[in-house]
């Protein structure tokens, strides 16, 4: 069978594989359909094997964290989900210095910062994504982000060898890094932060935390900001000015709350989610001359 050789390699560390199933639970979005083979990896060299195997034998294959920054189409993927999640995501302190596999939560990061009373990531608690996504994109909140506070990361390059990069050589900016589009694979992710007091880490955590729920919608299902910061105005804003807060189509709605956040009010489709974004751009640029760029990636 096409996939006996992914099956072998998950079978020989223990991974879990599912076959034919719905990645749709597994994404922030609660959108996307059918995928033929999901594997959660355990380790490094769990990675590695697996991307060199679908290389080598040009098979499909996708790298996701947590998905919660992406929109997976309604027919699923043909070829290999490999997510980067909660079945490799140690987290170590070093001096200073966090070192976390690539599947780990930042809220476990933020938690574990709080306890050692380390400082720099309180911008990112309430941030739902894994550190290689985070760092993936340059997440970012509040004031910070992750150029700030990443020192540098192990990842698999092109040839599935391991290296490491220095946070100088990532090409760090809005929403953007050197694996932006690139077939590197991150595998762990070190944050220098300093010294501090853990309740003040606490304090300022249980803030941004309280800003996350009295602004944004996190009681749906939805990918955080549907569009990226265009240079001197927000999303938000040129949406609600043009009278789409509440705008729906199908499942998918401009959020009462945020305007900035497309939401799945229940059983949006991937076509929704794409007809909506398209409308708001197409309606905001008519009104404001502003083009919008979507921050959620899609995936097809
Ligand atoms: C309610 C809500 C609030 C949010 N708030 C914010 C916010 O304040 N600021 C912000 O910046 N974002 C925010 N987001 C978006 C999202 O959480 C971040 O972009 C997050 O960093 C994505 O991480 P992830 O693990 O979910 O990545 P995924 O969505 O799984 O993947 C995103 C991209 O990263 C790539 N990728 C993931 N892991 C790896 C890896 N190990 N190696 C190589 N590539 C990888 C994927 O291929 C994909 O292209 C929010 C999302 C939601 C749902």
């Amino acid at each position: 069978m096409k996939y006996d050789s992914i099956s072998g390699i998950a079978g020989k560390y223990s991974a879990k594989i599912l076959y034919d199933e719905s990645i749709a639970e597994y994404t922030s979005f609660r959108i996307g359909g059918r995928c033929d083979v999901i594997v959660m990896p355990n380790s490094a060299e769990c990675i590695a094997e697996l991307v060199s195997e679908c290389r080598k034998s040009r098979i499909r294959y996708y790298i996701f964290g947590k998905c919660t920054n992406v929109l997976i189409s309604g027919e699923g993927l043909r070829g290999v989900v490999i997510l980067i999640d909660g079945d490799y995501s140690s987290v170590r302190r070093d001096g200073n210095d966090l070192i976390c596999d690539a599947g780990a939560s930042l809220a476990k990061i933020c938690n574990e910062a709080r306890k050692e009373s380390l400082s720099g990531l309180e911008f990112a608690y309430g941030i739902p994504g894994s550190a290689g996504g985070a760092l993936y994109m340059n997440a970012g909140a509040y004031g910070g982000e992750m150029k700030d506070v990443v020192s540098w990361c192990d990842y698999l390059d092109e040839s599935g060898e391991v290296k490491r990069m220095n946070a100088e050589d990532m090409m760090l900016s809005y929403r953007h890094s050197a694996f932006t589009g690139s077939d590197k694979v991150i595998l762990s992710v070190c944050f220098r932060l300093t010294p501090g007091d853990e309740n003040k880490i606490a304090e300022l955590m249980n803030e941004t935390m309280k800003k996350r729920r009295d602004k944004q919608p996190l009681e749906y299902p939805s990918a955080g900001s549907t569009f990226k910061r265009p240079d001197g105005y927000f999303a938000a804003k040129l949406i609600e000015d043009s009278g789409l807060k509440g705008y729906t189509v199908g499942g998918a709605q401009v959020s009462e709350k945020h305007s900035g956040f497309v939401i799945n009010k229940g059983n949006a489709s991937f076509d929704d989610v794409i007809k909506i974004t398209e409308d708001i751009k197409e309606k905001v640029f008519a009104d404001s001359g502003v083009m919008l760029e979507r921050e959620i990636l899609i995936v097809e």
